[in-house]
């Protein structure tokens, strides 16, 4: 039997940051399946059927790597479909407090399930669909960013949201 990662995210919207883990995650496991959370609608940009659609978008003439949408524990999401790792990606040091705490929960509640955490590559360091969402709200360039049918997602979704869609992207500094 092979084994098979689940690489869980919110993906809204996917990036080549995330793409790379989990096209390098499929270079090592038998099957990745690219699990997007089923999350409120709250401060998210794309709906659940929006974000799945475009990670299906992203992946679909890959040979293992399967998409799918999900909602309740991680864990527990493993545990039915007999996957045996969650695969993340690290950036930069505050995601690894975040993944630590998330790993030794996730292993708490399942030993059985591991937790295989890869390193970002140098030119996606900063990438994260925050910096994505906002780019794009002020109508920047994120075509080195995400692929282009997820850079035609983002200017239907602010056209459609009209203005900058500020209620919706949350400003850090980009914009001044
Ligand atoms: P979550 O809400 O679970 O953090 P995300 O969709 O933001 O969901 O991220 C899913 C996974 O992808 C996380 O493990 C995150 O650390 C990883 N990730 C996000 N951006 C990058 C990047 N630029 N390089 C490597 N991994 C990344």
């Amino acid at each position: 039997m092979g084994i098979t990662a689940v690489f869980p995210g919110t993906f809204d919207p996917i990036h080549y940051g995330h793409i790379d883990i989990a096209n390098r995650g499929a270079a090592i496991f038998d099957k990745v399946i690219v699990a997007v959370y089923d999350r409120p609608l709250k401060n998210l940009l794309f709906s659940p059927e929006e974000r799945l659609s475009l990670v299906r978008a992203v992946f679909q003439d890959h040979p293992k790597i399967e998409v799918t949408g999900y909602s309740g524990l991680t864990v527990k999401f493993c545990e039915s479909l007999g996957a045996q790792v969650i695969l993340r990606g690290l950036r930069v040091f505050s995601d690894f407090e975040h993944e630590f705490r998330m790993a030794l929960a996730n292993h708490r509640l399942s030993p059985d399930v591991e937790v295989v955490a890869l390193v970002t590559r140098e030119q996606h360091t900063f990438l994260s669909s925050t910096t994505v969402r906002e780019i794009a709200s002020l109508d920047g360039d994120v075509s080195s960013m995400v692929p282009p049918v997820v850079g035609e997602a983002l200017a239907r979704r602010f056209h459609e949201l009209g203005g900058d869609g500020q209620n919706v992207v949350q400003m850090t500094a980009l914009r001044d």
